[in-house]
């Protein structure tokens, strides 16, 4: 069946971890009749969770994404909802933020007896920042002291957000039944005993009459103060109908002025029809959205894309995976144009083409072949060897990146080891194929033990590639401690020579390069320019003294540290018509590299982590205290909801074991998240 744009909606679910996330997914999938039985989070049993690892430690780290259908009750229209599962976990900032590029909405999830927790804060922000619309779903209404009024409550004071509740429960913790829906005025109750757990419509309870017609009240207050159409009905006493009520809350959601309340208990299948509904009503369409912008690969230009299947396709890879049957698989959210099968698409950032071989739809279970994607779609596509996330897919002669092609730095490494013999032979590649499909993980070899060496973005993150390895590929490895990723750059500028020649019987090789190396400012990564001039080195070899440099870089010139942020510039060198070649005129360029490292002295570089930290109040003075113990500059600090909040930059090296520190020292409630950011001299 096709789906208008208007009719899809790609959203995310996101919470405090234990509010329930997992759970209202399934349902989701339930409900909207993917799943044929439910699975429950401590069976290991959930469809989103794919990774293994996400069952036992009952986090969600990688996103998946899954397509299914939804029919407003009451015989409403259709709609086609690709629910995108976004990582919990604050240590892979990076995908938590790409997966929030690709959704268009979010249900937000609250545990109905703790209301916003430290973490939700930390996610509502990020989704604040990317401007994404939210509904909120106060869960577990039936445990023992669900408050959802106070939940709605904690939601305006600690997330200054503008909750508009369209529920009023009936009864709460074990005599929670249902709720009022106060659009409707109708009462939609759950009996645990039907097996369809189709909501029972009924009149509002007598005792709750009058609560109702307040909470209606105040409802179409709020939407007063936040839609002109509302305003003025309201004003001149219309009575306003349903439809017109709906319209007034999607207009509000989307221009994010309010956010939708409702609640229920996912685990014990109340209130989750509504939340489907909700999504469809008030959630935004891809056409609801701002348009992503997309920047010439070379001029820098920027370019609004034209969210339309005639227009020309641009598509982002989100995640890639590889799959034992299907081998590499890309999930890309198409934003523009349409994609089949067998087509040829030009990977903008690497300037590299390849052909599409299948095209799949993504369902919790399964994966089906379809033969088109259309703007708006999230689909997996497989033949792609060298895309990986973050990249541009685009039509070829008319190239525009979505997202800057960096991968960031590893800044901390651990050293791997295979635990026994049979182990040794599938590490390396198992390893590979890890760092192909996350772009954060850099893999090195240990020069003294020629061990591999991995490095991530935090203990955490590799901590879970290291769990992948043993469970997906069945390499048992041994990990040493964690290190710190330090870096070197050289102190001042340098000139330097190198000369390679050999002559073993029939033809030689020679090569000779002289080049100047240059500091740049943290950040300014490195820099190739032929300056040479009179055609002493033939154009053809540049490329390979390029390659002998940035090898002897990567490799480092002591302790197997990288070298960073220099400007290497040719000046000069010579060649054989008959016996130079590429081998020879890399084996130059590290040989003139070098010897200009020796004289230009190295420095040691540390990288640094940007933290934002929440705290309690009351905890507010430890917290500080123990961030400068660790050689943080503070650079803000100030007050978010009820909570105080501290930004500094504090050196990797001082970071380990930061997340166990701050929960005893602020009772768990403290959150933090952490940035790369860049590198210091080390005095
Ligand atoms: P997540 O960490 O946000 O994904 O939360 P989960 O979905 O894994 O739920 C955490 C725990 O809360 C699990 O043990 C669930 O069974 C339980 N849970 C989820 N929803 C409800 C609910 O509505 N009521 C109650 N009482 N428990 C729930």
């Amino acid at each position: 069946m096709r789906f208008n744009l208007s009719h899809l909606r790609n959203f995310g679910i996101m919470a405090h971890v234990d509010a329930g996330k997992t759970t209202l997914a399934e349902r989701v999938l339930f409900f909207t009749g993917v799943n044929r039985s439910m699975g429950e989070v401590h069976d290991g049993q959930a469809t989103m969770d794919s990774l293994p690892e996400e069952k036992t430690r009952g986090i969600t780290i990688a996103s998946a994404a899954t397509t299914c259908f939804w029919r407003v009750e009451d015989g409403g229209e259709s709609f086609r909802f690709t629910l995108i599962d976004t990582p919990g976990h604050m240590d892979f900032t990076g995908e938590v933020e790409r997966s929030l590029r690709v959704l268009d909405g979010a249900i937000a999830v609250f545990d109905a007896v703790a209301g916003v927790q430290s973490q939700t804060l930390t996610v509502w922000r990020q989704a604040d920042r990317h401007g994404v619309p939210r509904i909120a779903f106060v869960n577990k209404m039936d445990r023992p002291g669900a408050n959802f009024a106070a939940a709605v409550e904690s939601m305006r004071k600690r997330l200054g957000a503008r909750p508009l509740a369209l529920h009023l429960p009936i009864g709460a913790a074990d005599t929670f039944v249902g709720v009022v829906d106060l659009v409707t005025m109708r009462a939609l109750r759950w009996n645990d005993d039907d097996e369809t757990h189709r909501p029972e419509i009924g009149d509002v309870p007598e005792e709750l009459r009058f609560e109702a017609l307040a909470a209606r009240e105040r409802l179409i207050e709020a939407l007063a103060d936040a839609d002109d159409d509302i305003a003025h009905a309201f004003l001149a006493e219309e009575a306003i109908s349903e439809s017109r009520l709906h319209a007034a809350i999607r207009r509000a959601t989307i221009a994010g002025r309010l956010v939708p309340v409702l609640c229920g208990s996912a685990y014990r299948n109340a209130g989750v029809q509504p939340v489907l509904d909700a999504v469809a009503r008030y959630l935004p369409s891809p056409l609801d959205v701002a348009a992503p912008v997309g920047t010439h690969p070379e001029t820098g230009d920027a370019e609004t894309l034209d969210v339309s299947e005639n227009a020309p396709f641009f598509g982002l890879v989100f995640k890639t995976e590889t799959d034992r049957h299907a081998g590499s698989v890309a999930f890309v959210r198409v934003y523009s144009g349409t994609l089949e099968p067998g087509a040829v698409t030009l990977n903008a950032g690497r300037d590299r083409r390849e052909r599409v071989s299948q095209v799949l739809a993504i369902h919790a279970d399964r994966r089906e072949s379809v033969d088109v994607a259309r703007a708006g779609d999230i689909v997996a596509l497989t033949g792609l060897k060298h895309a990986v996330t973050g990249d541009t897919l685009c039509d070829e002669g008319h190239a525009l990146l979505l997202e800057a092609v960096h991968a960031p730095e590893p800044v901390v490494t651990v050293a791997v080891e295979p635990a026994t013999r049979a182990d040794l032979a599938k590490l390396s590649p198992a390893l590979a194929k890890l760092a192909q499909c996350d772009p954060s993980l850099r893999l090195g070899t240990d020069p003294e033990t020629g061990r591999p060496i991995l490095g991530g973005m935090g203990e955490l993150h590799l901590e879970v590639t290291l769990q992948r390895l043993t469970r997906e590929y069945g390499v048992e490895v041994r990990v040493g401690q964690p290190c710190v990723a330090y870096r070197d750059t050289i102190r001042r500028e340098a000139t330097g020579h190198g000369r390679f020649k050999q002559q073993n019987g029939g033809s030689g090789m020679f090569g000779e390069v002289e080049l100047v190396i240059r500091p740049l400012p943290r950040g300014g990564g490195f820099t190739f320019a032929d300056k040479t001039v009179g055609g002493v080195i033939p154009k053809q070899f540049m490329k390979s003294i390029e390659q002998g440099v940035r090898d002897t870089m990567r490799a480092g010139l002591r302790d197997g540290v990288e070298v960073i942020d220099l400007a290497v510039e040719i000046i000069g060198g010579a060649y054989h018509v008959k016996d130079s070649n590429e081998p020879a005129f890399r084996a130059a360029g590290r040989l003139a590299f070098l010897d200009a490292a020796q004289r230009a002295g190295l420095q040691r570089l540390e990288p640094l982590a940007a933290f934002d930290v929440e705290t309690p109040e009351e905890a507010f003075g430890l917290v500080l205290g123990d961030l400068s113990s660790r050689r943080a500059r503070v650079e803000e600090i100030g007050q978010r909801g009820a909570a105080k909040f501290v930004l500094a930059v504090v050196p990797v090296a001082e970071t380990f074991s930061y997340a166990g520190t701050l929960r005893s020292l602020t009772r768990g409630e403290g959150t933090f998240t952490a940035q790369p950011a860049g590198y210091a001299e080390v005095v």
